[in-house]
């Protein structure tokens, strides 16, 4: 039912859970994500071997990142929440980008912590640099975070992800559970042929570190367009490969957005989720809203429009004219995604500036 107080779609659903990317940069390089090189972009043409031999045959991609004045500063972001917690968000998530490659991270999480309405601040990193700031962002008032980590192999994360950071992912990890973040979840994206034979070690991993790892299909949005559908390892292989493995016990949940299916070890310690956007779609609950970090709205991951709050913050609307904007902004939400359909068009942003 529609209210004036909540933000309703015209399919019914009601936005609940709004992502707030707060950079486009990145420190990574992920190959499904932000590839380094043409190479890197194109590995699903086998073209490991070129990775391997480094130097001549490595063609850098030349990135431009938004300019600071294009990025909503920390007060704006502040407003488009308080807003949108006021028609109803109750879940707000920070990202990038890489989020804590900005500035005085634990400054706008202090902003957005008190934020009545709130019920779950959280934020999604790539883990590198978040073991010296794990201290100050818990005093600010941040209570989960969910790192991306997809091999437990130096070499093969260093090829996944361009950088040789495992250890200071690892250390994050460490630094999260030691500083009271609950839960922590982890986050793998599974490729054919990159990673997936690393499905059990890193589930082991769960259960060993006492957390939550969830498996994501890969899906259309890297900006080296190199997505195929023969390399996404589908939801059920994975469950039916986990299985096998470990004895799981499903978690039932009443919340009919959560994206992932869970289930936990026979032992308790640990948690596995799965979420399959491209094999089982879970559009019809979806409940999210995505504010990227240079003021534009996206009403879906694969949206091919944008709705730019930024006039409207930086010129003379008020927080009344805001949330009408907002509530006219959801009215047009997609039914659903349409990856894998004739037709199907990859939106002209990419994750790294989405967020997740
Ligand atoms: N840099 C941070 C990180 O890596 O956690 C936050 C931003 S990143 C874009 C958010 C999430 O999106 C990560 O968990 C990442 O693995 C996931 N992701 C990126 N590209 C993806 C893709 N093509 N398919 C599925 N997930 C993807
Ligand atoms: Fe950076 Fe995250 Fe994308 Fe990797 S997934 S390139 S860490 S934004």
């Amino acid at each position: 039912m529609s209210s004036a107080t909540t933000m309703n779609d015209s399919f019914g659903r009601t936005m609940r859970d709004l992502r707030v990317s707060i950079t486009d940069r990145c420190n990574f390089r992920c190959m499904y994500c932000l590839p380094e090189t043409e190479e890197a972009a194109n590995f699903y043409r086998g073209k490991f071997d070129a990775l391997k031999n480094p130097k001549p045959t490595l063609t850098p991609i030349v990135r431009e990142w938004k300019p600071k004045s294009a990025l909503l500063s920390y007060e704006e972001i502040e407003r488009v929440v308080r807003v949108a917690v006021g028609l109803g968000i109750e879940k707000v998530r920070i990202t990038g980008g890489e989020p804590l490659l900005r500035r005085d991270v634990p400054e706008l999480v202090a902003r957005l912590a008190p934020i009545a309405g709130i019920r779950d601040l959280a934020m999604t990193t790539n883990g590198s640099q978040f073991a010296s700031q794990a201290v100050a962002l818990r005093a600010a008032g941040l209570k989960r975070v969910s790192f991306s980590l997809d091999s437990l192999d130096p070499d093969n994360f260093k090829r996944i992800t361009g950088r040789d950071g495992l250890r200071a992912v690892l250390a994050g990890i460490t630094q999260a559970k030691a500083h009271g973040f609950a839960p922590v979840k982890v986050n793998a994206v599974v490729i054919r042929g990159l990673n997936d034979h690393e499905l059990e070690r890193l589930a082991g991993f769960a259960r060993e570190q006492d957390v939550s790892f969830r498996f994501i299909e890969f899906m259309p949005l890297d900006s080296g367009r190199a997505w195929l559908r023969d390399l996404v390892v589908p939801g059920r292989e994975i469950l039916a490969r986990l299985q096998a493995s470990f004895d799981l016990c499903p978690v039932v949940s009443e919340n009919k957005s959560e994206t992932a299916k869970r289930w936990t070890f026979a032992d308790g310690r640990g948690e596995l989720g799965i979420i399959a956007p491209v094999t089982e779609p879970f559009c019809g609950h979806c409940n999210r809203l995505r504010l990227t970090a240079d003021g534009k709205i996206r009403t879906c991951l694969f949206s091919l429009h944008e709705h730019d709050l930024k006039p409207l913050l930086r010129g003379q609307a008020d927080d009344a004219g805001l949330a009408a904007r907002l509530r006219e902004i959801v009215l047009g939400k997609e039914a659903r995604h349409h990856i894998g359909e004739p037709g199907f068009q990859q939106p002209e942003r990419t994750m790294s500036c989405i967020g997740g």
